[in-house]
């Protein structure tokens, strides 16, 4: 799929919402959100929620659903793993790889995200790649070197994939903080990301999104988002509550 800077809003809702939670928002969200609108939305509830929300979604392709995670393996004795395939064969359009707290609260490493790159890719997901610096790198001045080396997993991956992958550049500070960064300062990596993918993957890298995350809300997002390398939001809390990821919505048209 080339969605080119389509501006796209994704809710990660994280450990949140039980199946029934899901379905009451999903009945306000589809009264709130009109079926003809110019950007992409796509959720991403827990594994468990996922086939409720499709189930609920169906009169609705144009709310696209996602996957917080997968496994690096495709099937076998791997214990309350989940795999590419199940996610593929469940409607899942996406999944979320690399997001920070995989990163640091269960030890992912780039290793291991490259093989949950390669089993989604295999499978015909289209993937949410997340980086992002902590603060104490940022306090280093370390920020590009973080990305840099967070980009690599990218820049291997081979031309068929390329036009599969969004990225959403999250400043592990600002997540889950109420410190958003400021637009000048998404903008100035935003365009960093841009500039190294082009290096790369030329048109592809020019032209892919490249989505902030970190302390969206609705007061912030329309200054965000208007950034010339921002293509829209990958949102957590404020992803929660229908009304306010809808005006979050609103901020990417
Ligand atoms: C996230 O989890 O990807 C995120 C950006 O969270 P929040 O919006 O709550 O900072």
């Amino acid at each position: 799929m080339n969605t080119s800077r389509i501006p796209f809003v994704a809710g990660n809702w994280k450990m949140n919402l039980t199946p029934s939670e899901a379905i009451r928002y999903l009945d306000e969200f589809a009264v709130l959100l009109p079926t003809d609108h110019a950007y992409e939305v796509a959720l991403f509830p827990s594994y468990l929620v996922v086939p409720f929300v499709i189930g609920n979604l169906l009169k609705r392709r144009d709310i696209h659903v996602g996957a917080q995670n997968l496994s690096d393996r495709e099937s076998g004795a791997f214990t309350g793993e989940v795999s590419a395939p199940m996610l593929t064969d469940a409607g899942c359009r996406y999944v979320l790889i690399g997001h920070s707290e995989r990163r640091k609260i269960y030890g992912e490493t780039d290793e291991l995200l490259a093989k949950k790159l390669s089993m989604a890719l295999q499978h015909k997901l289209s993937v949410v790649y997340c980086i992002g610096e902590t603060l104490a790198e940022r306090e280093a001045n370390q920020t590009f070197d973080v990305i840099d080396q967070q980009l690599k997993n990218l820049i291997a991956l081979p031309h068929e994939s390329r036009p599969n992958i969004t990225i959403a550049y999250e400043p592990v500070w600002a997540i889950g903080t109420g410190l958003n960064a400021t637009p000048a300062q998404a903008q100035e990596v935003h365009h960093v990301i841009r500039t190294t993918m082009s290096d790369h993957w030329n048109d592809t890298g020019k032209n892919m999104r490249i989505l902030y995350g970190g302390s969206v809300t609705p007061a912030n997002a329309k200054e965000l988002f208007a950034c010339p390398d921002v293509d829209g939001g990958l949102v957590g809390g404020a992803s929660l509550k229908p009304d306010s990821f809808y005006n979050i919505c609103r901020a990417a048209e």
